[in-house]
């Protein structure tokens, strides 16, 4: 469906950060996309306008209940100056699953898709182009009917945000030390774990700010129940290998189906690496590392795209992976995915548009 939309552009451009000053989401682009969502009429009014603070009531429900779900993605410029997007249907099926979950209206993923398209054509100037940069793209929607009813709104907007990003690993590929958390949770089954709602990330702040005091950068999560089964680590899926096989946790209810990770397991099949999703538990792999069976672990997420575990820590046990190097699989995956989302690497399945 060929996206039909108005576009204001903006008289006044904003500055734009030195390549090396880029850091993560701390700079927006000139434009933004924006719909409008009322019970009865559906969405209506897409456009593309200058950047700009919102007027919103502050009865508004989001600010009271919620309603708030949001994606993340990347457009990448190549050397030759092409821009690519990685699977950006995938992010609209996920935040349609989202917005189901939150009880608010889905959107057309092929009309967005080709919004989102307009948009980044719009702002190209704001791709960077240096090795390892890219454009982070931040669609979400929130819940804008003025009401103290506990239910959901009948009123939400869509935007979608362009930030310029740095190099995630600008000093290489650094493995990260990990706390496994055994005091909070992040989710569990039958809750919100499973869909990318802003009150996850909230929800998590306390755990990651004490990992941080113990010297730690991220969290790997257990499960909600037993905290006994591995979830995901900090915002991102995790992966272990083990002898040779690639573990990671089976999709349960409460873990983030991330982009990446379904990207990485599609990967490994390809190359002819066993790839096993199940239940792990934190003895399991405690058992393996102390075997030396314990080979590579690693993250997955659009942020760093692939994230060397070097260290993990719990209940004091302290896990040191691959002498805190990273690993050639992960580097291989690492490369691999970098390649494909750059349209540089062979693109088997069709990944980069
Ligand atoms: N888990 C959580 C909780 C996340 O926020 C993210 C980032 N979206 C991921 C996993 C990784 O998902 P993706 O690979 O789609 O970025």
């Amino acid at each position: 469906m060929e996206c039909q939309l108005s576009i204001a552009l903006a008289e006044q451009k904003r500055e734009k950060p030195a390549t090396d000053k880029l850091g993560f989401g701390v700079h927006f682009t000139d434009h933004m996309f924006t719909m409008d969502y009322t019970e009865g009429k559906g969405w209506h009014d897409p456009q593309i306008v200058p950047y700009s603070p919102l007027s919103l009531d502050p009865a508004a429900m989001v600010f009271h209940y919620g309603q708030a779900v949001f994606e993340g993605l990347k457009a990448y410029r190549n050397k030759e100056g092409k821009v690519w997007l990685f699977r950006p249907d995938q992010n609209f099926k996920r935040m349609n699953r989202s917005l189901e979950r939150l009880s608010m209206p889905s959107v057309d993923e092929e009309f967005m898709v080709d919004a989102l398209k307009k948009l980044v054509a719009t702002d190209k100037e704001w791709i960077p182009t240096e090795s390892g940069t890219s454009l982070y793209i931040r669609p979400f929607v929130i819940a804008t009917e003025p009401c103290f009813g506990v239910r959901a709104s009948h009123t939400y907007k869509l935007i979608i945000l362009l930030s310029p990003v740095g190099a995630y690993y600008a000093g290489g590929m650094n493995p990260v030390k990990i706390y496994v958390e055994n005091n909070y949770v992040r989710a569990v089954r039958g809750g919100t774990g499973n869909a990318k709602v802003a009150g996850n990330y909230a929800g998590g702040l306390k755990a990651q700010v004490e990992a941080k005091e113990k010297g730690y950068e991220q969290v790997l999560w257990l499960d909600g129940v037993e905290n006994k089964y591995i979830e995901e680590v900090g915002s991102m899926n995790v992966f272990f290998k083990v002898k040779g096989e690639v573990w990671t946790p089976a999709l349960n209810g409460s873990i983030l189906e991330g982009i990446t990770r379904d990207s990485t397991i599609a990967l490994l099949k390809d190359w002819g690496v066993p790839v096993i999703e199940k239940r792990i538990s934190i003895e399991d792999l405690h058992a393996a590392y102390t075997n030396g069976e314990l080979e590579e672990a690693f993250g997955t997420g659009t942020a760093a795209v692939i994230s060397p575990i070097g260290d993990l820590n719990w209940n004091g046990h302290q896990m040191i992976i691959n002498g805190e190097k990273t690993g050639e699989l992960t580097t291989k995956l690492y490369e691999t995915m970098t390649g494909i989302q750059y349209g540089e690497k062979e693109d088997k399945f069709g990944w980069a548009v």
